[in-house]
């Protein structure tokens, strides 16, 4: 059966506008909303769905269409539904209005990344009329708390029920994005995470009373780490999976443009404790955070 994709495209963006209309904005969360909305079509198909909540009204929605050999391992669409907060007064347009202007769909979510859940769901909904049947699984997620650490949405499900989500590919929020270097067009695929650096820093300095400024604190001489550890780049390496993708795109590691970059550099995160001046003779320094 043909996919009639003018209709797949009208769902999908009439789909997409229902979930930016869904205040999930994470904190709270309350995806239970968006879990509720999928959940309502998927089993009106019907396709296989359940909702499991690791607290009340912070659901992950799984949804699964059964492939012809189930020895075969998975293949999963996955999203997330809450987003990051708004400030209203910001925006142009209503963040959760859902609204077509200028040929863009404006709202909280448009991109990251209920467009994606809007269409997993769409994939769902044509295999499952199209009568279809794939050779592998095709689990759908459309998870909570991405937002917010992940701990109540993958983390859980990953941790508590291994077996509903277990796939050999995921395709993700980047995986299926349209990136563009220089005229040509790619989809990249997503085989490893960019590393960090978190350090730890503890200074001390003489103690002091406000009414007699001095400058050499530790606050003082800490806000100079941090600007000199800024200030210095980080060592560049290439990976040998890095040099294979600047390799086949024909980018020369040093000409990599700015999309490039971050990914030959850790990322440098400094966690500061507020440190209590001391006097010199004294034992450690107390740390208070
Ligand atoms: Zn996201």
């Amino acid at each position: 059966m043909r996919t009639p994709w003018e209709r797949f495209e009208q769902e999908t963006l009439a789909n997409l506008q229902a979930l930016i209309r869904l205040d999930t904005t994470n904190p709270p969360g309350n995806e239970r909303r968006a879990a509720d909305f999928i959940a309502q079509i998927l089993i009106a198909a019907p396709i296989e769905t359940m909702i499991i909540e690791p607290k009340p009204k912070r659901a992950n929605l799984i949804a699964r269409f059964p492939g012809s050999d189930r020895g075969k391992s998975p293949l999963m669409l996955s999203s997330h539904t809450d987003v990051v907060p708004v400030e209203p007064a910001h925006w142009t347009r209503s963040p959760f209005g859902g609204e077509i202007a200028d040929g863009c769909i404006w709202g909280r979510g448009a991109i990251d990344m209920k467009a994606k859940c809007a269409m997993d769901l769409g994939v769902m909904l044509a295999l499952k009329r199209a009568g279809i049947t794939p050779e592998r699984d095709l689990i759908l997620a459309a998870v909570a708390d991405e937002e917010a650490g992940s701990e109540l949405g993958a983390r859980f499900l990953v941790e508590q029920h291994p077996d509903l989500v277990r796939a050999c590919f995921v395709l993700i929020e980047t995986g299926g994005f349209t990136l563009f270097i220089g005229e040509r067009r790619y989809y990249p695929i997503q085989v490893a995470e960019k590393g960090f650096v978190t350090v730890r820093m503890t200074v001390s300095g003489a103690p002091g009373h406000g009414s007699m400024p001095r400058t050499d604190t530790a606050i003082g001489w800490m806000a100079e780490l941090i600007t000199r550890i800024g200030r210095t780049p980080m060592r560049r390496r290439v990976t040998p999976l890095m040099r294979r993708v600047l390799d086949d795109l024909g980018i020369a590691p040093e000409k990599a443009p700015p999309l490039f970059r971050p990914i030959k550099r850790r990322r440098f995160f400094a966690r500061c404790s507020v440190i209590r001046s001391r006097p010199r003779s004294c034992a450690p320094a107390t740390r208070t955070t």
